[in-house]
Order: structure tokens, then sequence, then C-alpha cells
């Protein structure tokens, strides 16, 4: 079977971790045929529109893609999609890829790897993001010179979805416990609002533990112990920011991966972004988007292909001989990639 794969190589050091995920994906043997889509500033720049129809109509097809970082200028203009008469405004192309394909649940799985030195014991966690609402619902004005204002979006409907889509995921990955992140003392209708949904929710998954924590609270104890921790459930902002906080607990922002999935479409992407202080140095360290390939193989069931990833990573990992800087090693993007096919030949 030849699955088809929408391929987003993405900016800055996409082209080149995406590179080294191609040639991983390849030597699993796995028949793939890549349907390149080109969004965010090279779609502007040549059809004058960072995501264009045809670009949208090719990631709705092939129902899976993997996808590079894309960069987002700061103070740029929303993305704004025609949807029939109106128009609707997302904060960002990232954004707007999520919403338009309605991957409504970002997930992120944050896991040390042995051998590797952080100042933490084993963490495994996952951190679930709700990713069309809240404070990036592309609600943003100037009110008048001196005062903008953003507005934090909170329906019911998408509250109960993700919360359902918890404790499913809790149970398919032998999860034991569900923690909301929130500022419910604060913000009560809105936080309030997810809080009250959850706790409603929980009540039908009663062998999954569920509890509450405020937000800064939250921050305070995976700080202080991370392992007590397992699967977080997040709005779309506090997910974005605690998803780089745990990536920090287990040493770097390239091995956290990432999958946004809805009822039609998923997209496979890491955690962070394009990092443009090192793009070009070839010393991107590709391993977060390698594990979001893993992760894309598992969705499509191709489980043992995935798992034998994830061990090629594992294995590279604890032998530390083949490393990027950010892991105070000195071999270059491709360097790890092919270390990786060799490990995954054996
Ligand atoms: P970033 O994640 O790109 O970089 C933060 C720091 O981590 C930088 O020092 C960078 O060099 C380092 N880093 C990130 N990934 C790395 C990797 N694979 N290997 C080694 N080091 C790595 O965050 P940023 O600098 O805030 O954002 C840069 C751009 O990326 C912005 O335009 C932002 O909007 C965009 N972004 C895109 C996505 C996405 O596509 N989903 C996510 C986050 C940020």
């Amino acid at each position: 079977m030849t699955y088809t794969i929408s391929l987003i190589r993405g900016d800055g050091i996409g082209p080149e971790i995406t590179e080294a995920a191609l040639k991983v994906l390849e030597a699993t043997g796995l028949a793939i045929e890549w349907e390149e889509v080109l969004l965010g500033e090279e779609a502007k720049k040549k059809y004058d529109h960072p995501f264009p129809d045809h670009s949208l109509e090719i990631l709705k097809k092939n129902r899976v893609a993997l996808k590079g970082p894309l960069i987002v200028h700061k103070g740029s203009e929303p993305v704004m999609i025609k949807h029939g008469k109106e128009m609707m405004a997302h904060p960002s192309i990232n954004s707007a890829i999520r919403r338009e394909l309605d991957c409504f649940a970002n997930v992120r799985p944050i896991k040390s790897f042995p051998g590797l030195p952080t100042r933490y014991p084993p963490i495994d966690i996952v951190i679930l993001r709700e990713v069309t609402e809240d404070l990036y619902s592309g609600l943003e004005h100037q009110v008048e010179d001196g005062v903008a204002q953003a507005i934090k979006l909170t329906t019911r409907k998408a509250c109960e979805r993700i919360t359902h889509f918890a404790f499913q995921y809790a149970k398919k990955y032998g999860r034991k416990r569900v923690t909301l992140g929130h500022k419910a003392n604060v913000l009560s209708l809105t936080d309030g609002l997810f809080l009250k949904t959850a706790k409603e929710i929980a009540k039908k998954y009663p062998e999954i533990q569920f509890d509450d924590l405020m937000i800064d609270a939250l921050c305070f104890q995976l700080i202080r112990d991370p392992t007590a921790f397992d699967l977080l459930l997040l709005s779309n902002q506090y997910g974005d920011i605690l998803s780089d906080l745990c990536a920090g607990l287990v040493g770097s922002l390239g091995l956290a991966p990432g999958g946004n999935f809805g009822e039609e479409c998923s997209v496979f992407e890491a955690s962070h972004g394009a990092a443009p202080d090192i793009a070009g140095k070839k010393i991107a360290n590709p391993l977060a988007l390698i594990l979001s390939a893993s992760l894309m193989l598992n969705y499509l069931g191709e489980s043992d292909l995935s798992q034998k990833i994830e061990n090629g990573v594992a294995q590279l990992l604890q032998e530390r001989r083949v490393l990027t800087p950010d892991l105070e090693g000195s071999s270059t993007t491709d360097d790890v990639a092919s270390e990786l096919v060799r490990i995954l030949s054996c």
C-alpha cells in the first residue's frame, strides 16, 4: 500500500529538518507518495496569499500532513480565509492550518530519554492543547490609538470536544490522570466554562482520575516535580506556553514532537518553531520532527515502524555519539539522520 501524504517543508530550519525526517522515513521502507504544499511566506511570494485555496484543497484531500515550522513575523496581518460570503481571520498561518482543517486537539508527548543529562528525573507527560479557540481566535482589535483588545473565545462545544478527546486518549494510551490547567478564579466565564464542562465530562470516565490546578500553581508544581503529572489538558495559550516549558524539562525543544488531530484530518509537526537564529547552519536537531513522523506512522496504523523509529531515537540519544549542539554534540542535522538510518538498518 502507498500512502499519499501532504508535505509542508516550512521556513527557517524547516527544510533542513524535513529533509532529515524524509531520509529516516525512506529507510523504514514504507511506500509514501509526498504531495508538497506551499504555505506561509513562500506561498505569499508565489500566490500573493499565505494560504491559497489549492493548498487547503490538497491538505483536505490527503487528510494527513507532515509539517515543518512556519515563520510568523511579529505584528503580521491575520490570515484571512473566505468561507462563503464571510471572511475568517486566523492569527497566524500555523493557527490557520489547524483551524481550517478543524484539527482541534494538539497532542505533545514530552518524554525524557535515558542517557541525556537533564535537571529532572525521568518525565513522561502528555500536553493536550485545544487549538481552535481561546486568545488565538483571531479576534484582536485596535480600539483606538494606544488601546488594543484581544478576545478570549471559549465555547462549551469546544470544551466538551477536547475533554472527551483527553479522556479517550488517556484510555487508549494507558494514562491514569487528566489535570486541567486554568485560571477560573480570575477568568470565571471563559476558564470557568472550561473547568465546569471538564468536571461534568470527567464523571463519564470514572476509571481515569481528574483534577485541576490554577495555571500559575501548575507551573510551580511542574518545575518542582514534573513526574507528578500524567496528561495536562490546556486551552490554546496555556498549552502553547507549557509545551515549551515542558520541552525545557527534558533538555531541548528539539526533542518535543506533536500532532494535531480532528475528525477528518491530522497534521504532524514539532512543538518548536522555525528557529531563524540557526537556519542554514545545518545544526538544527531533527529529532522532534522525526518523532512527529513516528507519531504519524502510529496514526496510520504502522505501529511497528513507529516504535522502531522511537527505539532508534532512544538508542541514538543513549549512545551520545552523534548529537546536534542543542544536546551538547557537534554533529549536523544530516549526521543525525544518517546515524538514525544506520541504527534502523542494523
Ligand atoms: P523557536 O522554537 O523557533 O526557537 C526557540 C529557540 O529554540 C531558538 O534558540 C532556536 O534556535 C531553538 N530551537 C528550536 N528548535 C530547535 C531545533 N530543532 N534544534 C535546535 N534548536 C532549536 O521559537 P521562536 O524563535 O520564538 O520562533 C521562531 C519562528 O517560528 C517565529 O516566526 C514563530 O512564529 C514560529 N513558530 C512556528 C511554529 C509552528 O510552525 N508550529 C511554532 C512556534 C513558533
